[in-house]
């Protein structure tokens, strides 16, 4: 009989820590807060479940088997379950170390393997993404998209390419952002801006509202060249070595920019970015580095927040709901920022969603990997806005903005959905609304 490892079905490198384990007192008050649990109602789906499975995992009473794995690629690592759990359970890095285990450990069946690879091929390079944007116009625009969907090509395609149909994100014209933007008026600081990967390609509308409301604020705003992707995707999937490496580059390439505030428009990547001391804690030459890195970053909404506003904000007549990403709100723990900033425009009106601590499905990948558990959620979110009968959906982070859209679609509700700070831009230009269409 095989001998079992002192950490049972993992590797020695980094298993889910057992005092960080053991601190979870199946008390079951994360269950209600986790989206898995909300949709199947099994204990393995839920957070005090999958803590159960990683014990097993760890004393060597589970294999890492099919089953046993399904049950960690369901949970969107939409970290719900923390802020909802009185024993401070540290899920976040529980899961994180859970999938790097995976990834090393198990055999992912071919097909799987590949269809990962390309999402992280595509995703994580924003100038193969750009390539994309010339035949995507041409696909939406000349109503090739509509009429392959009218007619149902869809449904007799494989599930994951009607899913990325769904998702395709609607073209906009690009707009350039320049190296270093100067502060309107007195310069009250210099910060950094993350261009991101999405967010480059396919809504660089966003990252330009972002740089002139910093403008406007006085801030002189830094976008630093050579910054590549900030590994996000890798760090969610459990793409340990990858995620590092794509977080040295971050650093080294904002190191050089000297700026005082790296300041993220992407909640996913903000929510790594702040945890890059962790995540490079074994590295010598780095984790000094990535510690005083993170302590720098801040979501563009967590920052304006703080800054006192300066800039005159117009009216912007609007009925706003705004959904909370999962990774701004539970993984960065910024909840009221986003809706100061909106408060502070004369003329909008809040309306919130309920049920906001559930995830919307999007969930990094999630959407694309477990196409029908995002699907449900992304329909159970649509179905709490449609009511709402807002005039726009604002969100912080390009996935969430993505998935809304598509399950708004697909609930028959066509919809605005944007980026918050393009309704804080739009009130300092003094635009209507329906220029952000
Ligand atoms: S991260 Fe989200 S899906 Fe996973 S266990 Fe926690 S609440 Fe549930
Ligand atoms: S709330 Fe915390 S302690 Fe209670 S079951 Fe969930 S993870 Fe464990």
């Amino acid at each position: 009989m095989a001998a079992v490892s002192q950490n049972g079905a993992f590797d020695a490198h980094h298993p889910p820590a057992l005092e960080l384990l053991d601190k979870c007192v199946h008390c079951g008050f994360c269950l209600p807060a986790c989206p898995t649990y909300t949709l199947w109602g099994q204990e393995m789906d839920s957070p005090r479940g999958r803590i159960y499975l990683m014990k097993l995992a760890l004393e060597g009473k589970s294999e890492m088997n099919e089953r046993w794995v399904s049950h960690f690629d369901s949970c969107l690592g939409c970290v719900s379950c923390m802020p909802a759990c009185p024993s401070g359970v540290e899920y976040g890095k529980l899961i994180e170390a859970t999938r790097a285990q995976i990834e090393r450990n198990y055999a992912r069946p071919a097909a799987e393997k590949l269809h990962r690879k390309f999402l992280f091929e595509a995703f994580t390079h924003p100038e193969r993404m750009k390539l994309l944007r010339l035949p995507l116009l041409a696909y939406q625009k000349s109503g090739l998209q509509a009429t392959l969907r009218a007619i149902g090509v869809f449904k007799a395609l494989p599930k994951r390419v009607a899913t990325l149909d769904s998702l395709l994100p609607r073209v906009k014209p690009a707009e350039d952002v320049a190296a270093i933007t100067p502060a309107k008026g007195e310069k009250r600081k210099r910060v950094g801006l993350l261009l991101g990967c999405v967010q480059q390609a396919f809504f660089s509308h966003v990252n330009a509202a972002t740089v002139r409301v910093l403008s406007a604020e006085g801030c002189e705003v830094v976008a630093p060249a050579g910054q590549c992707c900030c590994g996000a995707l890798f760090v969610h999937a459990g793409e340990e070595e990858q995620a590092q490496e794509l977080a040295r580059e971050t650093i080294d390439a904002f190191e050089k920019a000297n700026v005082e505030t790296i300041v993220i428009n992407a909640a996913g990547c903000g929510s790594t970015m702040k945890e890059y001391g962790y995540l490079l804690r074994d590295d010598p030459a780095y984790a000094d580095r990535a510690r005083r890195f993170s302590a720098q970053c801040k979501d563009v909404s967590e920052f304006l927040a703080e800054l006192s506003p300066r800039a005159e904000r117009r009216p912007l007549q609007a009925r706003v709901a705004f959904h909370d990403s999962c990774h701004l709100q539970h993984a960065q723990g910024v909840r009221t920022q986003p809706r100061t900033l909106l408060q502070q425009i004369p003329g909008t009106q809040l309306a919130e969603i309920p049920e906001a601590p559930i995830c919307c499905g999007s969930a990094g990948i999630y959407n694309l990997v477990q196409p029908g558990a995002a699907r449900e959620l992304g329909d159970r979110k649509a179905q709490h806005i449609v009511p709402l009968q807002a005039d726009v959906v604002a969100t912080g982070n390009p996935g969430c903005l993505l998935q809304l859209q598509s399950s708004l679609e697909r609930a028959g509700n066509r919809i605005p959905v944007v980026h918050t700070i393009e309704l804080l831009d739009a009130s300092l230009r003094g635009l209507p609304l329906d220029a952000l269409r």
